[in-house]
């Protein structure tokens, strides 16, 4: 059975999509995709040598190996241009995965790729910043918990699609009638859409943001250093401005 992590991407993925699923491991992913009919064909890309072969043995043992073609190589390099509609990159940070989709974008593989769905275990704004800056529209973001740990989700369609645009996904979002009004900066840092449908886990984790704001705020306090006391200022905003939100959230 997935996690419900990998649940939550296969969901996303649209039926019928030629997928790459980029960092694969067990090829978990792209096995459930083809089952399940989201996807007709799938590559599923390794860097690294050991879960290059525990992908391969698992297509191999879900019988699945004329579908799904296992291919070691560094992020997109796996793929030609045009030749899947859908990339699936999860269980990376945020940093890495906006980077393997930069260099796959300069050697053209995001070429007729209409949806990605990215999981970053860190660094979701990094991501959020690079779908913006690169002509992909955020149609979609899940939060849940796991193992005590919390994932997010993110559904971006490329620009040319037409259908939603940046503008409509980024415009300033008011909340308590106008009380507080989240501009783009924080949409980027807390997701547009998480903040629009907020659930327990999203709550869960910006309060645990906070605490960890204060617990630094409480190492920093030692400090006479000028440098720390401009880092306190920084941090009081950032907790203000956090709990502003959480307090006004839907
Ligand atoms: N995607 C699976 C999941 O979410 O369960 C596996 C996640 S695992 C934590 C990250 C995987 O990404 C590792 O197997 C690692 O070898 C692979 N990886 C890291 N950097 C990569 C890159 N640049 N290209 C392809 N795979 C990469």
């Amino acid at each position: 059975k997935l996690s419900n992590r990998l649940q939550c991407l296969l969901e996303q993925i649209p039926s019928g999509s030629r997928l790459a699923d980029i960092g694969s491991d067990h090829a978990l992913l792209p096995i459930a995709a083809v089952q399940t009919g989201k996807a007709v064909f799938a590559v599923a890309g390794e860097v690294n040598p050991g879960p290059f072969e525990a992908a391969r043995k698992g297509v191999a043992e879900a019988g699945k190996g004329s579908i799904i073609s296992v291919r070691r190589g560094d992020g997109l390099d796996v793929i030609e241009p045009g030749e899947v509609n859908c990339i699936t990159i999860a269980g990376m940070g945020g940093a890495l995965i906006a980077s393997i989709l930069e260099r796959g974008a300069a050697g053209g593989k995001l070429k007729g790729v209409q949806v990605l769905i990215l999981q970053p275990n860190v660094g979701e704004d990094i991501l959020r910043r690079w779908l913006l800056g690169n002509g992909w529209v955020l149609t979609a973001e899940s939060i849940l918990e796991e193992d005590g740990k919390l994932y997010e989700v993110l559904t971006a369609v490329s620009e040319e699609e037409g259908g939603l645009t940046n503008e409509e996904v980024y415009r300033d979002l008011n909340l308590n009638e106008g009380a507080v009004v989240c501009g783009k900066e924080t949409l980027l840092q807390m997701g547009p859409w998480l903040l629009k449908a907020p659930n327990r886990v999203f709550r869960d984790k910006w309060q645990g943001e906070i605490q960890k704001l204060e617990g630094i705020l409480a190492s920093l306090s030692r400090s006479e250093l000028e440098s720390a006391e401009t880092k306190r200022n920084q941090i009081n905003t950032q907790i203000k401005q956090i709990t502003e939100v959480l307090q006004c959230l839907p």
